[in-house]
């Protein structure tokens, strides 16, 4: 059997026709899972009898088990969800005035080792599939009701382009104008730099926005904070995504952790400067979430400073408030858990 969440709807319909049923079926199909949220063909009653029991044989429904949800006092809520395997993941709701995120993950843990983040220290586990990354989408908006999820970000746990295809495949079923119609620059994309897939990535042409997890202009600094750096430099990541937004045509995202005393200096920001010029961009800067004694928390008064030296160049950043702490929800806080109990 297999897991229909997992299938886009090209692929559903090329499954249909091999069955010799009509390929518009998958666009049923998609009607009744993703948007009126029925699982079971039996109450899909526009669909011929003899497709729903082929279907019935063919396809399940999965779904994930709400293992905890936590608020935090800012409304920021973490789910942690219990998989098939027995891991688990967590995901993020962050209300804000006119917008709900959803931070999706999207394998448990993660290789990559950024030294500041908690996300990859207990090792990496494995991808998840399209479903369950959809799946995190469909339970929360579940639990949300009314309140519309607008936009989703892929920066929870896990590197979202080492899990290229069900990331990919995620995000067409999102987009997908017959099921759910997320607006395609409603979803971003975080990598810490995997240039190879920001190249493939920008081929497909899914629309999507990027970010990139950048935290220092400097090589030897970024090695050090993100070990990925080594094998792909500044200068060659900047390269794709320099072509990345030639082709997309919408502004990138940089996100830049600031380090007490590490990246914040009036050097750097001319260095930050220099290195995007020629792009169209965005800095997020994200006070550091202290995960350990070896980084400092910027001060307040080093955080205006180098705002002031980015300003100064033309660069302008907004500095984002860190969301959900007091429940271990802000970025590089989330973890993923092995062994964890299903519901
Ligand atoms: N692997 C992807 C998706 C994760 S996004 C990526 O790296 O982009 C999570 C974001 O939080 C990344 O920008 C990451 O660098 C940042 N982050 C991790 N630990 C952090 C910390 N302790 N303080 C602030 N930001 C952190």
């Amino acid at each position: 059997m297999e897991d229909i969440k997992n299938y886009t709807i090209q692929k559903l319909q090329s499954v249909l026709e091999e069955n010799e049923f009509a390929p518009f079926c998958a666009q049923q199909i998609f009607g009744w899972v993703y948007k009126r949220r029925i699982e079971n063909f039996d109450s899909m009653t526009d669909i011929s009898q003899k497709a729903r029991s082929v279907l019935k044989g063919a396809f399940y429904f999965s779904n994930l088990k709400l293992a905890k949800r936590e608020v935090s006092c800012d409304g920021t809520e973490k789910f942690l969800f219990g998989l098939n395997d027995r891991n688990c993941i967590e995901t993020v709701l962050i209300p804000q005035q006119a917008r709900t995120t959803l931070c999706l993950s999207t394998q448990v843990g993660c290789k990559f080792g950024c030294v500041f983040c908690l996300s990859g220290k207990a090792g990496f586990r494995r991808n998840l599939t399209a479903s369950e990354i959809i799946n995190q989408y469909l339970h929360v908006q579940g639990l949300i009701g009314a309140c519309k999820i607008t936009n989703i970000v892929f920066m929870g746990i896990g590197e979202p382009l080492d899990n290229f295809f069900h990331t990919v495949n995620a995000v067409k079923i999102f987009t997908e104008p017959k099921g759910i119609h997320f607006g395609r620059r409603r979803i971003c994309i975080s990598t810490c730099g995997l240039t190879p897939q920001i190249e493939k990535l920008e081929k497909l042409n899914l629309g999507v926005k990027l970010s990139i997890s950048l935290h220092s202009p400097d090589n030897r600094i970024r090695s050090e904070l993100v070990p990925i750096n080594k094998k792909y430099p500044l200068q060659e990541l900047i390269r794709a995504v320099k072509h990345f937004h030639k082709t997309q045509r919408y502004p990138v995202t940089f996100e830049y952790a600031l380090i007490g005393g590490l990246n914040t200096k009036k050097e750097d920001a001319l260095a930050l400067a220099k290195l995007l010029k020629g792009l169209k961009y965005k800095i997020n800067l994200i006070p550091l979430n202290r995960m350990n004694s070896r980084f400092q928390v910027p001060s307040g008064v080093e955080i205006r400073d180098f705002q002031r030296e980015l300003e100064k160049r033309g660069v302008f950043s907004t500095l984002r408030k860190s969301r959900g702490q007091d429940i271990n929800a802000a970025c590089g806080q989330l973890r993923a858990y092995a062994g964890c109990k299903r519901g």
